[in-house]
């Protein structure tokens, strides 16, 4: 049965807001976007006013998900701040897309205002100047690295426009809600996983206006419950535009890792996530070559089809750590396509100990910043 927009709106017609009127005519609400059962909006209200509507929330997600034919919602509340209007004050609910200004050079760092997540220690972002350079597929394969150390680590994939992680670890499940209605992430390969693709479908990616964007990511963050972690790896959403820059500034991270490809195109895009970072003050963990060079599955011969060390002279350049380079291998791209990233299926074979000892140098990093 599909459902319609409408039919969705007609049940949040029956929903009451906190200024009188039903929750359609409050002016509040953003578009509804419908994708095979799923729905997902946002209610856009004042900073000062989110705890007041937290209700409000709750009340319109169970109202979309009792149209007949829905399968799953997510109402996500974005406050916005007014232009000087005072910091709202800290509750559960959080003041999702309150964009802040980038700081001028050598302000004090945005991430001082965050809160950090209940139990999570920190939070790193996996970032690429553009797609398709392996960002996803690197970002498992490093949190799986992290696992092995003995870090308890979570993986999430924010990447809304095209995730990934529900392809690349083989879930299909859809997580459950704890008691206080939190999403429980699903737990695969010893890792905590939350997708924003584990609501929505691969196949059908939804148009984000810029609020829900980060009021989704937000929701991801801070409406699951993660449990005990010592670590969240952040799967972001590839380029840098202002989606990416207001994440980098809205989520707590403590530092930051970018993918790039050898070839020259990439390594720019590259520069513009370095540059993105250093402008919101988070600092980067350094740079990881991927697909650096070609491994022959037959021979073993080593092949630098795309020419090679490039990511290491930037980084060298940019006096930015190099922390390491990914073959371009078969067994990485079929193993990660089957749904069991390489680190899990062949622990000990070459692949696995490069991430491994990449995940070695971004946990000493973080050890070396107190930060984990
Ligand atoms: P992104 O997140 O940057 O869009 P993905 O991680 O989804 O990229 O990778 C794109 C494709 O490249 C996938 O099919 C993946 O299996 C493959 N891939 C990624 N890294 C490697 C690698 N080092 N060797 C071979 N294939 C890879």
């Amino acid at each position: 049965m599909s459902v319609t927009q409408q039919q969705i709106r007609d049940s949040l017609a029956k929903v009451m807001t906190p200024r009188g009127v039903a929750l359609t005519q409050a002016e509040v609400l953003s578009e509804i976007a419908v994708t095979d059962g799923k729905v997902y909006f946002s209610i856009n209200v004042d900073a000062a006013e989110a705890r007041s509507w937290e209700s409000v929330r709750a009340a319109a997600e169970a109202a979309a998900r009792a149209v007949p034919g829905v399968t799953s919602a997510l109402a996500a509340l974005t406050a916005e701040r007014r232009p000087g209007a005072a910091q709202p004050p800290r509750s559960g609910v959080a003041p999702a897309a309150a964009h802040r200004p980038a700081p001028a050079g050598g302000a004090q760092s945005p991430m001082s205002k965050q809160s950090d997540i209940p139990g999570v220690g920190a939070v790193i972002a996996v970032a690429s100047g553009k797609g398709g350079v392996g960002k996803s597929t690197t970002a498992l394969n490093l949190a799986l690295g992290l696992r092995d150390l003995g870090l308890r680590v979570g993986l999430l994939d924010a990447d809304i426009y095209g995730p990934s992680v529900p392809r690349l670890t083989g879930i299909q499940e859809k997580p459950q809600l704890d008691d206080s209605r939190r999403m429980i992430p699903i737990r695969r390969f010893g890792l905590s996983i939350m997708s924003i693709g584990f609501l929505v479908d691969e196949e059908a990616p939804m148009i984000w206006r810029g609020p829900m964007v980060m009021s989704a990511i937000t929701q991801m963050l801070r409406d699951v419950d993660w449990g005990q972690l010592d670590l969240l790896v952040v799967d972001m959403p590839p380029g840098t535009g202002d989606a990416q820059l207001t994440l980098a500034q809205n989520v707590p991270l403590k530092g930051a890792v970018i993918v790039s490809t050898p070839q020259d195109l990439a390594l720019i895009d590259a520069r513009r996530g370095l540059a993105m970072f250093t402008k919101v003050n988070v600092p980067v963990l350094g740079i990881i070559e991927n697909m650096s060079y070609f491994l022959c599955p037959e021979c073993g011969t080593r092949s630098d089809i795309f020419g090679h060390g490039g990511a290491r002279h930037e980084a060298e350049r940019l006096a930015v750590p190099f922390l390491g380079e990914i073959p371009l291998h078969m067994d990485i791209r079929a193993s990660s396509d089957a749904g069991t990233p390489v680190v899990e299926s062949e622990p000990n074979g070459p692949h696995a100990e490069i991430y491994r000892a990449i995940a070695g140098q971004v946990r000493d990093r973080l050890k070396a910043a107190a930060a984990i």
